[in-house]
Protein backbone atom coordinates (compact mmCIF):
# COMPACT_ATOMS: atom_id res chain seq x y z
CA UNK A 1 0.00 0.00 0.00
CA UNK A 2 1.35 3.32 -1.04
CA UNK A 3 1.93 5.51 2.06
CA UNK A 4 1.48 9.71 1.43
CA UNK A 5 5.28 10.26 2.94
CA UNK A 6 8.62 10.63 1.37
CA UNK A 7 11.49 12.00 2.55
CA UNK A 8 14.17 14.52 0.36
CA UNK A 9 17.37 16.43 1.18
CA UNK A 10 18.35 19.50 -0.74
CA UNK A 11 22.10 18.57 -1.22
CA UNK A 12 25.21 20.45 -1.27
CA UNK A 13 25.36 22.07 -3.88
CA UNK A 14 21.95 23.59 -4.15
CA UNK A 15 22.47 25.15 -0.89
CA UNK A 16 25.64 26.23 -2.06
CA UNK A 17 24.27 27.86 -4.72
CA UNK A 18 21.19 29.70 -2.84
CA UNK A 19 18.74 27.28 -4.24
CA UNK A 20 16.90 26.23 -0.87
CA UNK A 21 13.96 28.89 -1.47
CA UNK A 22 13.52 28.00 -4.88
CA UNK A 23 13.44 24.19 -4.58
CA UNK A 24 11.14 24.90 -1.61
CA UNK A 25 8.58 26.72 -3.14
CA UNK A 26 8.48 24.21 -5.94
CA UNK A 27 8.04 21.73 -3.60
CA UNK A 28 5.08 23.32 -2.25
CA UNK A 29 3.65 24.71 -5.19
CA UNK A 30 3.35 20.61 -6.05
CA UNK A 31 1.13 20.21 -3.44
CA UNK A 32 3.66 18.54 -0.80
CA UNK A 33 2.84 19.84 2.87
CA UNK A 34 6.61 19.95 5.22
CA UNK A 35 6.59 17.64 8.07
CA UNK A 36 9.45 17.74 9.54
CA UNK A 37 12.72 20.37 8.57
CA UNK A 38 16.36 20.28 8.99
CA UNK A 39 19.04 22.45 8.21
CA UNK A 40 22.69 20.60 9.23
CA UNK A 41 25.71 19.35 8.05
CA UNK A 42 26.67 15.56 7.62
CA UNK A 43 29.56 13.70 8.84
CA UNK A 44 31.06 11.26 6.13
CA UNK A 45 30.18 8.26 8.92
CA UNK A 46 26.49 9.87 8.65
CA UNK A 47 26.63 10.32 4.88
CA UNK A 48 28.13 6.63 4.60
CA UNK A 49 25.13 5.46 7.26
CA UNK A 50 22.32 7.17 5.24
CA UNK A 51 23.89 5.65 1.85
CA UNK A 52 25.03 2.74 3.18
CA UNK A 53 22.60 0.51 0.32
CA UNK A 54 25.31 1.76 -2.64
CA UNK A 55 28.35 0.87 -0.80
CA UNK A 56 29.28 -1.65 -3.72
CA UNK A 57 28.80 1.22 -6.69
CA UNK A 58 31.56 2.65 -7.79
CA UNK A 59 30.96 6.35 -6.90
CA UNK A 60 30.33 5.51 -3.06
CA UNK A 61 33.24 7.11 -1.93
CA UNK A 62 32.40 10.42 -4.02
CA UNK A 63 29.01 10.44 -3.21
CA UNK A 64 29.53 10.36 0.67
CA UNK A 65 32.60 13.36 0.27
CA UNK A 66 29.94 14.99 -1.51
CA UNK A 67 27.07 14.85 0.49
CA UNK A 68 29.00 15.32 3.70
CA UNK A 69 30.80 18.44 2.11
CA UNK A 70 28.19 21.37 2.84
CA UNK A 71 24.96 21.97 4.62
CA UNK A 72 21.76 19.95 3.32
CA UNK A 73 18.39 20.95 4.45
CA UNK A 74 16.60 17.30 5.21
CA UNK A 75 12.68 17.15 5.20
CA UNK A 76 9.95 14.63 5.14
CA UNK A 77 6.84 15.39 2.77
CA UNK A 78 3.28 14.50 2.50
CA UNK A 79 0.93 14.19 -0.09
CA UNK A 80 -0.98 11.71 -1.78
CA UNK A 81 1.65 9.32 -3.72
CA UNK A 82 3.79 10.89 -2.05
CA UNK A 83 7.21 8.76 -3.17
CA UNK A 84 6.02 8.72 -6.68
CA UNK A 85 4.35 12.21 -7.22
CA UNK A 86 8.09 13.30 -5.70
CA UNK A 87 10.38 11.47 -7.57
CA UNK A 88 8.18 12.90 -10.85
CA UNK A 89 9.19 16.06 -9.69
CA UNK A 90 12.74 16.18 -9.20
CA UNK A 91 13.51 13.98 -12.79
CA UNK A 92 16.33 12.01 -13.71
CA UNK A 93 19.00 11.32 -11.35
CA UNK A 94 21.33 12.85 -14.24
CA UNK A 95 19.97 16.47 -15.07
CA UNK A 96 21.07 16.21 -18.65
CA UNK A 97 18.40 13.28 -19.16
CA UNK A 98 15.52 15.01 -16.70
CA UNK A 99 12.38 16.39 -18.06
CA UNK A 100 11.65 19.96 -18.47
CA UNK A 101 10.42 21.76 -15.64
CA UNK A 102 11.95 19.45 -12.79
CA UNK A 103 13.79 20.16 -10.00
CA UNK A 104 16.84 18.79 -11.15
CA UNK A 105 16.61 20.00 -14.72
CA UNK A 106 16.25 23.44 -13.75
CA UNK A 107 18.74 23.22 -10.28
CA UNK A 108 21.42 20.14 -10.74
CA UNK A 109 24.68 20.66 -11.89
CA UNK A 110 25.69 17.52 -12.27
CA UNK A 111 25.24 13.19 -11.80
CA UNK A 112 26.95 13.34 -8.77
CA UNK A 113 25.78 17.10 -7.61
CA UNK A 114 21.99 16.48 -8.37
CA UNK A 115 20.61 18.95 -6.47
CA UNK A 116 18.05 16.65 -4.22
CA UNK A 117 17.53 13.13 -3.20
CA UNK A 118 14.03 11.59 -3.35
CA UNK A 119 13.31 8.48 -1.56
CA UNK A 120 12.56 5.03 -3.84
CA UNK A 121 10.41 3.17 -1.96
CA UNK A 122 7.77 3.78 0.95
CA UNK A 123 10.14 1.69 3.24
CA UNK A 124 13.02 3.69 2.61
CA UNK A 125 11.27 7.22 2.84
CA UNK A 126 10.04 5.76 6.15
CA UNK A 127 13.74 4.76 7.34
CA UNK A 128 15.38 7.96 5.94
CA UNK A 129 12.99 9.87 7.50
CA UNK A 130 13.48 7.75 10.80
CA UNK A 131 16.76 8.45 10.32
CA UNK A 132 16.99 12.38 10.67
CA UNK A 133 13.88 13.41 12.75
CA UNK A 134 12.67 12.43 16.56
CA UNK A 135 8.46 11.62 16.57
CA UNK A 136 8.84 15.39 18.37
CA UNK A 137 10.36 16.90 15.32
CA UNK A 138 7.28 15.90 13.17
CA UNK A 139 3.89 18.34 12.18
P1 LIG B 1 18.82 9.95 -4.80
O1 LIG B 1 18.86 8.60 -4.13
O2 LIG B 1 19.90 10.91 -4.29
O3 LIG B 1 17.47 10.55 -4.84
P2 LIG B 1 18.59 8.67 -7.34
O4 LIG B 1 17.65 7.74 -6.65
O5 LIG B 1 18.07 9.42 -8.51
O6 LIG B 1 19.20 9.74 -6.34
P3 LIG B 1 20.63 6.67 -7.06
O7 LIG B 1 20.91 5.64 -8.08
O8 LIG B 1 19.91 6.30 -5.81
O9 LIG B 1 19.90 7.89 -7.80
O10 LIG B 1 22.04 7.33 -6.69
C1 LIG B 1 22.21 8.05 -5.46
C2 LIG B 1 23.05 9.28 -5.72
O11 LIG B 1 24.35 8.86 -6.08
C3 LIG B 1 22.61 10.14 -6.90
O12 LIG B 1 21.61 11.05 -6.58
C4 LIG B 1 23.89 10.85 -7.25
O13 LIG B 1 24.13 11.93 -6.34
C5 LIG B 1 24.92 9.79 -7.00
N1 LIG B 1 25.21 9.07 -8.26
C6 LIG B 1 24.41 8.18 -8.92
N2 LIG B 1 24.99 7.73 -10.03
C7 LIG B 1 26.20 8.35 -10.08
C8 LIG B 1 27.29 8.31 -10.99
N3 LIG B 1 27.26 7.55 -12.10
N4 LIG B 1 28.38 9.09 -10.72
C9 LIG B 1 28.42 9.87 -9.62
N5 LIG B 1 27.42 9.95 -8.72
C10 LIG B 1 26.33 9.22 -8.94
MG1 LIG C 1 18.15 6.77 -4.82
Amino acid sequence: MATNRTFTMIKPDAVGNNYIGGILKMINDAGFKIIAMKYMQLTKESAGGFYAVHNARPFYGELVEYMSSGAIVAVILEKENAVAEFRKLIGATDPTKADEGTIRKIYAKSIAANAVHGSDSDENAQIEGDFYFSKLERF
